[in-house]
């Protein structure tokens, strides 16, 4: 079967980037009927909290990307990472390195100085090629003499165990975003797999779990591409089938630098609070760096059904906050009622508790209001007018509208008003027309005064709705209280 993972770091939270790493994992394994799994890489014990861990978790149940099995937390298979070096020490594909930290240093400066006086021409003609050799070799501590079964320095010396990498020809792989990408086999080290203290490294971590995973597809950022050419050597070491490998460009800010917190590199439960639905935030974060045509508006059902690493764009992704704006708006609309009513409601009891008959206007208003924002919280405030109460306060420019000639109108309408019986946005309509038909009046003189009275200028839709949605009751009191 087709497995893809999400491995995160639990050093932070579940950011944007992290995000669409994890949805087209996703994406990829609903697509081919595939599993999609998780594992939590907290091998750097220092680093992970308990609260990263939390926040990646309900941050993907947020966003419906739950893993098919339960997470995998990569601090707990130490030993079978052990396990797996010490196979290779026993099949001869990996060796004990004696080189302590110091004595690596001391080699590196060593070939610094000698390739320093290389460039200053210091050397006769004759022996440059020589000293570039020994330089080279110095600087290459993945080619120490160890690899050849050198003997300890002295009994009980400790180690580290090292691959024994390829040392020529082409690390290459065929990256299903990429495309063809290698690298010369010496420039890859003879990579550490135990540290001295006996503790499995991070990259042995990866391949070894990725392996007892069945991972088949490995899709993270391009920021791994350089440790994907040092992992295939362990699992050609180990005659592992060698996963796939698609490695997508990183998400940068607005001004195409790398995304930071200056550009809103947010936890995910930050985009949740300011109001974006998981599925307005998943169509934009797909949107972004993958493409169907033009296509912008994308279900979870199209998204599985079209999803493939050939609509994965090669240049870096710019986080557009307008166009999130845009296609959240998209799904509001499309957000069942009840859901959406919820939201809306829970967001403005955050401020104040609602009575019945406020949250019934906003239960009418609804369909509108859906129409009048980007986020919840931009639908909550274009709710203020129907929730404020009596009298309610009426601002400078809005009582500028409330001329007595105007007053005169709206004593008039309030009894026309009153006698209608059926309350609807297309009555209400009617009967302001024929008002103004029968005052030869027109909507320009009628309209402000009567928004001004009824909405004290906040924010509001076409005149016939406001009515509507406020009830008779309130629209009746609403007058009373600029007559008065
Ligand atoms: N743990 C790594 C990270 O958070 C991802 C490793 C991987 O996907 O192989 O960046």
């Amino acid at each position: 079967t087709v497995t893809t993972r999400f491995a995160p770091s639990p050093t932070g939270f579940l950011h944007i980037g992290g995000a669409r790493t994890a949805l087209f994992n996703y994406l990829f394994a609903r697509h081919h009927n595939g599993r999609f799994l998780l594992r939590i890489e907290d091998t750097d014990r220092a680093r992970s909290t308990q609260e990263a861990i939390d926040a990646i978790l309900e941050g993907m149940a947020w966003l419906g990307l739950e893993p098919d099995e339960p997470p995998v937390f990569q601090s707990e298979r130490a030993d079978r990472h052990t396990e797996v070096a010490e196979e290779l020490l026993r099949s001869g594909r990996a060796y004990k390195c004696y080189f302590t930290m110091e004595e690596l240093a001391a080699r590196r400066e060593e070939a610094q100085t000698m390739l320093a006086a290389i460039r200053a021409g210091e050397y006769p003609e004759a022996e440059v090629e020589e000293a570039k050799a020994q330089a080279n070799k110095l600087l290459a501590p993945f080619r120490s003499p160890y690899r050849d079964g050198g003997d300890p320095p002295y009994d009980a010396a400790p180690y580290t165990v090292r691959l024994k990498a390829p040392s020529d020809g082409a690390i290459s792989l065929e990256d299903g975003v990429q495309g063809h990408v290698s690298i010369r086999a010496q420039e890859i080290d003879d990579l550490i797999l135990l540290r001295a203290d006996g503790t499995p490294t991070y990259m042995l971590a990866v391949v070894v779990d990725d392996h007892d995973m069945g991972v088949t597809q490995v899709i993270r950022g391009d920021d791994h591409l350089t440790n994907t050419f040092r992992q295939i050597p362990i699992y050609q070491a180990m005659e592992w089938d060698i996963p796939s490998f698609a490695h997508i460009p990183l998400i940068h800010g607005p001004d195409g630098a790398k995304l930071s917190k200056r550009h809103g590199a947010l936890g995910i439960e930050a985009y949740r609070d300011m109001g974006y639905l998981p599925e307005g935030l998943k169509n934009y974060l797909l949107r972004l760096g993958w493409s169907h045509g033009d296509d912008e508006f994308i279900s979870e059902a199209q998204a599985i059904e079209w999803f493939n690493l050939d609509g994965v764009n090669k240049g870096a992704a710019r986080m557009d906050y307008e166009k999130l704006g845009h296609i959240n708006a998209l799904h509001i609309r499309q957000a069942e009622p009840e859901r959406l009513n919820k939201l809306v409601v829970d967001t403005l009891e955050k401020e104040k508790s609602l009575s019945e008959d406020q949250k019934a206007r906003i239960k009418l208003a609804l369909g509108g209001l859906s129409e009048r924002g980007q986020t919840i919280p931009d639908i909550a405030a274009a709710a203020e007018f129907l929730l404020i109460e009596r009298p309610i306060d009426i601002s400078g420019k809005a009582r500028k509208k409330l001329k007595p000639d105007s007053l005169n109108y709206l004593r008039e309408l309030r009894k026309n008003l009153h006698n209608l019986e059926d309350w609807k946005p297309d009555t209400i309509s009617d009967l302001i027309s024929e008002f103004c038909d029968t005052n030869e009046l027109s909507m320009g003189q009628v309209g402000p005064p009567l928004r001004s009275a009824l909405t004290g200028g906040l924010p509001a839709p076409d005149i016939n709705l406001i009515l509507f949605w406020l009830g008779k009751d309130e629209v009746l009191g609403r007058i009373d209280d600029v007559l008065s």
